[in-house]
């Protein structure tokens, strides 16, 4: 018997749909070609990056807080290929996770790699070279994306790497050169330069963090150079000369001009990622795609071929792990003949750093753009107690509500824990309110989220605190 859905990529896009499809009643089979399910995310992305931020996180605490907290620890030091161990522990657990999941909800797994033979055909070739086809009413293409690559600089993963690669260096690196001042970059720099590396960041812009409200983003780069970290921005390498001990960095300035050469012992590409359709079959069946590469979709994610979807990484949108999980959940409901809907204008996204960047809706930039009227209320973390007792008073919460009606348009957090908070704003949003909705919902105290209802407040410049 065919099946109803078959989901080719098994990465937090792929899985959760699968589930979600297996949940409504669906014959749900996932066909995928690395050893281990989850993706991106589980094995190369999300979760390894996030342990080994955690990690050294709580190792510059220990070097440089727990003192002041009248703790005395002695000088820590790193024991690397232990703190590996703990990072690929946390994989085997999630990706494990993934694999009881599936077999909970009788979603088939079929490991190799899937081309669309034709509409309702999946043929699956494994390790070994062996093919088989799979009958199906749907396919959902859920495979992901790649890291974006610099022509002419080869990754081999070792000296130059890819976030891959950065996850992974078996010995911290005296000098990082990072290309991209964008969030993996500035993760990955973070987790090297509190390991012990000299860490220089080279990014083409003349800013960091593209995209993020411009006002956080530019304090944020502040507070990094004062961790640490330097940067050359509006500058671009061109060349990387790998003949020597250490490698010699070309860069250039942005619009042109002298180059210099820079010496580092690893670098790392960070430069973005691009959607992946290699070996799909794409251009057999006719699956059309945009100037990007990214595979077009209609509201619903059908693609222009019948019984051919697509959701995550290869379609258009931020690249984040949690948009593809809800375009997941959509498409198998959809699928079930149900409303399957995403809501784009409330798709969080967080920079897991320290202090940590959390936003939700649109920056000030972008509403200037749009010529919408707002008014803006802000709270800085040296007002808040929590804040102040946990030494982590760095940053603040900024709200953009509409001028005429009030509703919040937009939440952007720079602060300790701003991740956890944000959750906040997009519930906040996702149900229409007002600043003046947040401002009079009762909020913990002491706790963090304070400063979001104070900012609240002093849209309509009534904080209490500050
Ligand atoms: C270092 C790093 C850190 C990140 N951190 C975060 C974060 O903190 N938060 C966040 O939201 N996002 C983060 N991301 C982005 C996130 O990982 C992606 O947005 C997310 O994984 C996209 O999910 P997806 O399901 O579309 O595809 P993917 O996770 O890329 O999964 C695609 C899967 O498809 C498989 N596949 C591809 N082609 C085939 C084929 N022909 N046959 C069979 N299988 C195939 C692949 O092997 C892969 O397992 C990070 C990414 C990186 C690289």
């Amino acid at each position: 018997m065919p099946y109803d859905l078959i989901v080719i990529g098994s990465g937090p896009g792929g899985y959760v749909c699968a589930i979600r499809a297996a949940q409504l009643g669906m014959k749900t089979a996932v066909v995928e070609k690395w050893a281990t399910l989850g993706g991106t995310c589980l094995n190369v992305g999300c979760i390894p990056s996030k342990a080994m931020l955690n990690a050294s996180e709580l190792y510059e605490e220990a070097e440089h807080k727990f003192a002041d907290m009248g703790i005395k620890v002695g000088k820590p030091s790193v024991d690397l290929a232990a703190m590996l161990k703990y990072k690929e522990a946390g994989v085997d657990g999630n990706v494990k996770g993934v694999a009881y999941l599936f077999k909970k909800n009788k979603i088939e797994t079929f490991h190799g790699t899937g081309r669309i033979a034709a509409p309702g055909k999946v043929e699956v070739k494994a390790d070994d070279g062996k093919t088989q086809v799979l009958e199906t009413k749907n396919i959902v293409i859920a495979t992901g994306s790649d890291v974006a690559r610099l022509p002419g600089i080869a990754i081999d993963e070792k000296r130059i790497v890819s976030s891959t690669g950065a996850l992974d260096l078996p010995s911290v690196p005296k000098k990082l050169l990072i290309v991209g001042a964008g969030i993996i970059g500035l993760e990955l720099g973070s987790v090297w330069r509190r390991l012990g590396a000299e860490v220089l960041i080279v990014e083409f812009l003349d800013h960091i963090l593209p995209g993020i409200d411009r006002e956080v983003a530019s304090q944020f780069h502040r507070m990094l150079q004062k961790q640490g970290l330097s940067f050359k921005l509006s500058s671009k390498v061109t060349v990387v000369d790998t003949s020597g001990k250490t490698l010699k960095v070309k860069v250039e300035p942005a619009a042109g001009g002298a180059a210099e050469t820079l010496e580092a012992d690893v670098v790392l590409v960070a430069i973005g990622r691009v959607p992946y359709t290699e070996g799909l079959g794409l251009e057999g069946i006719g699956v059309q795609k945009d100037n990007r590469g990214r595979i077009t979709v209609d509201a619903h994610y059908r693609t222009n071929v019948a019984g051919v979807y697509a959701i995550g990484d290869v379609i258009a949108g931020p690249m984040l792990a949690h948009k593809a999980e809800e375009e997941g959940v959509a498409v198998a409901e959809i699928l079930a003949g149900q409303a399957g809907h995403v809501n784009y204008d409330v798709i969080p996204n967080v920079v897991y750093t320290y202090p940590e960047i959390a936003s939700v809706g649109k920056t000030e930039e972008e509403l200037k753009a749009a010529n919408v009227g707002y008014n803006v209320g802000k709270f800085p973390f040296t007002a808040n107690g929590r804040a102040k007792v946990n030494l982590t008073t760095e940053g603040f919460v900024k709200i953009l509500a509409d001028a005429k009606t009030d509703r919040v348009l937009g939440v952007h957090i720079l602060g300790a824990d701003a991740g956890n908070m944000i959750g906040e704003a997009a519930v906040a949003m996702e149900f229409g309110a007002s600043s003046e909705d947040i401002a009079r919902t009762c909020h913990a105290h002491p706790t963090l989220t304070e400063a979001i209802k104070e900012a609240a407040l002093a849209v309509a410049k009534r904080a209490i605190n500050f």
